[in-house]
């Protein structure tokens, strides 16, 4: 696995390749998530790129940022043992010449659920991942639903910009408990883990809307939004200072 951690040796690289790549944006401290996202490249891909980035521009908040989970050396075993052949390990001198001067902005989803709550969070996102793109010129690149509204806006710049990319989209995984993996997990408290799978739970019980949120506030989550798009139901909760997402088929009695 080639450890990429300029912007000249990634173009060298690209130029490099033969056949197709594979892109899959990551912010590092990998699970079993990020995994699958790698094991659904590779199977049609002749080269898998997989970027670790924590991309500061996405996050409203400094603590958030500051405590993101770091896991590298891990991160990069992981990676090589999958069979991975290059990761990207930009900075932001190198991800932000401009010091996120220009940025991509969507004027209307973004707005909404997740967006409401955390200003400019998607512009950050879409900015970064354009910069990716634009860098790594993937044939594919793989985004999960776990980020729904996230994968969405995704799918809708492609479109807007003519990008030739197929967008393509990978289900959640779970913990054994039903908990979505996220790198935020490994911040949670020994009490506050025993408390999340509830997420997940409540969304799926055949309850309204109203009660799920009652059920959630009365266990000590914080919520954010219960809102349904396009036939799923999105969530976003908070347990102390870590906010979960999560999201599920709705109506969705018994299926996932
Ligand atoms: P992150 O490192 O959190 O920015 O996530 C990188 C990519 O992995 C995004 O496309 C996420 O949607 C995806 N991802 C994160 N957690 C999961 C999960 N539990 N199941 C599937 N995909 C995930």
């Amino acid at each position: 696995m080639q450890r990429i951690d300029s912007i000249d040796r990634l173009l060298n690289y690209r130029e490099g390749c033969s056949g197709s790549v594979g892109l899959v944006p990551t912010m590092g401290a990998l699970h079993a998530g990020h995994l699958s996202l790698v094991d659904a490249a590779k199977d049609v891909n002749d080269n898998v790129v997989v970027s670790i980035f924590v991309n500061p521009t996405q996050f409203d908040k400094d603590s958030d940022l500051a405590h993101y989970p770091n896991t590298l050396a891990a991160d990069l075993e992981q990676l090589a043992s999958v069979g991975v052949d290059a990761v990207f390990l930009p900075d932001f001198a190198m991800m932000y010449p401009d010091n996120f001067q220009y940025q991509v902005t969507e004027t209307s989803l973004s707005q909404l659920y997740c967006g409401a709550h955390r200003p400019g969070h998607f512009d950050g996102v879409l900015s970064v991942v354009m910069k990716l793109f634009n860098l790594v010129k993937p044939d594919q690149a793989y985004f999960g639903e776990k980020d729904y509204q996230q994968l969405n806006l995704i799918k809708g710049m492609v479109e807007a910009f003519f990008l030739d990319i197929q967008i393509v989209s990978c289900p959640i995984i779970r913990e054994t408990d039903g908990l979505a993996m996220s790198s935020r997990n490994l911040r949670l408290t020994a009490i506050e883990r025993k408390i999340a799978p509830q997420l997940y739970a409540i969304l799926m019980s055949d309850s309204s809307l109203s009660d799920k949120k009652q059920q959630l506030i009365s266990i000590g989550f914080d919520v954010d939004y219960l809102e349904v798009m396009d036939g799923r139901l999105l969530a976003a909760a908070s347990l102390g200072d870590i906010r979960l997402i999560d999201n599920v088929p709705y109506p969705s009695v018994g299926v996932n």
